[in-house]
């Protein structure tokens, strides 16, 4: 006797009440998202959402909420549906089943769709591969991002330690002059009124 999947899963989608994939946090975002974006060009949507964090320690690529809520700025109030729904992200694809490297598992336990419908095993075996991309992707991109992160601010620090050494002697200077007077206002507001008053301003 075959036995039945302990995972049993079927997305209400327009009818779901609360929505708990697109309210949950972080909306992670992948390399393999951002390519896809580029190529479908979805990436002229998305953009303006997407947001580089570290608030849980390390470097995420993230999705933004509405001020003051816990929705995805993508999901659109008025038509009840994802703005990006047939290039939505990987994350958004995966959920509710996870996978950690070694087992499955249930990110959240308040999705409507839980325990709804007949779960087939061709269903059931797209929904682990889909967990495992999920995984796979989302540990590509962490171990990427901090590298990422350090060749863009090396990149800075060239650039500009390039413009300090094309910088004229003088200009060098007055760089050193204000930063030398740190954070006092009155006496940078004096600077500047001499050198209108100089300058007959
Ligand atoms: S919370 Fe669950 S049932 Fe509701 S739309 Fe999201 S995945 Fe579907
Ligand atoms: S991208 Fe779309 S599916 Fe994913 S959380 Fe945002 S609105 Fe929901």
């Amino acid at each position: 006797m075959s036995q039945a999947p302990k995972f049993v899963f079927e997305c209400l989608g327009e009818n779901c009440p609360d929505r708990k994939c697109c309210n949950r946090s972080p909306v992670q975002v992948y390399f393999e998202d951002i390519r896809r974006w580029v190529t479908d060009q979805t990436i002229n949507v998305v953009f303006p959402h997407l947001e580089l964090t570290a608030e849980s320690g390390y470097p995420m690529i993230i999705l933004k909420k509405y001020p003051n809520e816990t929705l995805c700025a993508l999901f659109n109030k008025e038509t009840k549906k994802c703005n990006i729904y047939f290039s939505k992200p990987i994350s958004c694809a995966t959920f509710p089943l996870g996978f950690n490297g070694n087992a499955f598992y249930v990110i959240s336990k308040e999705c409507p769709g839980l325990g709804k419908g007949k779960m087939t095993k061709e269903y059931l075996k797209e929904m682990r591969n889909q967990a495992k991309l999920d995984f796979n992707c989302r540990t590509r991109t962490s171990s990427a991002l901090p590298l990422l992160q350090m060749l863009i601010l090396q990149f800075f620090q060239k650039q500009s330690q390039a413009a300090m050494e094309s910088l004229s002697e003088e200009d060098r200077k007055k760089i050193e002059e204000i930063l030398s007077k740190g954070g006092n206002k009155s006496e940078k507001k004096e600077d500047i009124a001499s050198a209108n008053e100089d300058s007959g301003k």
